[in-house]
């Protein structure tokens, strides 16, 4: 965001990851190259990067999918005019962590794969504690190894000590620190 602002948007602007989707969902903006990558991948990189950045700009939703992205679903991929290597900087500016999303594709709130509700998941096992798991597979529309990393992590939480969970940070919060990681990158480019 070289503005480091966000702008109203006309009624009529699109959410690009839905209309570029095979951009979004480019495998180099799934897995970004490392420093030790070829340079001509890391141009790639960037210049894809950059395309979803512009689209992500121009989005009617972009402060809820950027707030959705840092706070809520730590998906991958391009999301809310950020890659995951920002949004990790972002969460950390913030002092959060995220538990890693279950979506197999896209991230953004536009993902076409159906998000499936941890809690559902877990309220589903108890109440049918007999039935097996592809049966509650198909009653969620999702796939058994969803499911099971569903329970897995539900296991996992249940070993872990209690914390008192910090209060989600505000709108406000987060896009300061946005504005913090994401624009200076976005000056440094421009110069
Ligand atoms: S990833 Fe989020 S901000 Fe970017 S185009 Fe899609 S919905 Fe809009």
């Amino acid at each position: 965001m070289s503005s480091a602002t966000f702008t109203a948007h006309p009624e009529s602007a699109t959410q690009g990851c839905r209309e570029f989707a095979s951009l979004f969902q480019h495998p180099l903006l799934e897995e970004p190259p490392t420093g030790s990558a070829p340079s001509d991948q890391q141009r790639q990189y960037a210049m894809l990067a950059r395309k979803a950045e512009n689209l992500c700009r121009s989005c009617p939703l972009m402060q809820q999918c950027l707030y959705s992205a840092v706070v809520k679903h730590d998906v991958a991929g391009y999301a809310g005019g950020t890659t995951a290597r920002q949004r990790m900087a972002i969460r950390n500016r913030l002092g959060i962590t995220v538990a890693p999303e279950d979506f197999d594709t896209l991230a953004g709130i536009t993902a076409r794969n159906r998000h499936v509700d941890h809690d559902e998941v877990v309220r589903l096992r108890y109440a049918n504690p007999h039935e097996s798991l592809e049966t509650l597979a198909r009653r969620l529309g999702c796939s058994l190894s969803t499911v099971k990393r569903h329970l897995r992590r539900h296991r996992n939480e249940a070993q872990r000590p209690r914390v008192q969970p910090r209060p989600l940070p505000s709108m406000a919060e987060v896009l300061a620190a946005f504005r913090a990681v994401v624009a200076p990158a976005t000056l440094h480019r421009a110069a």
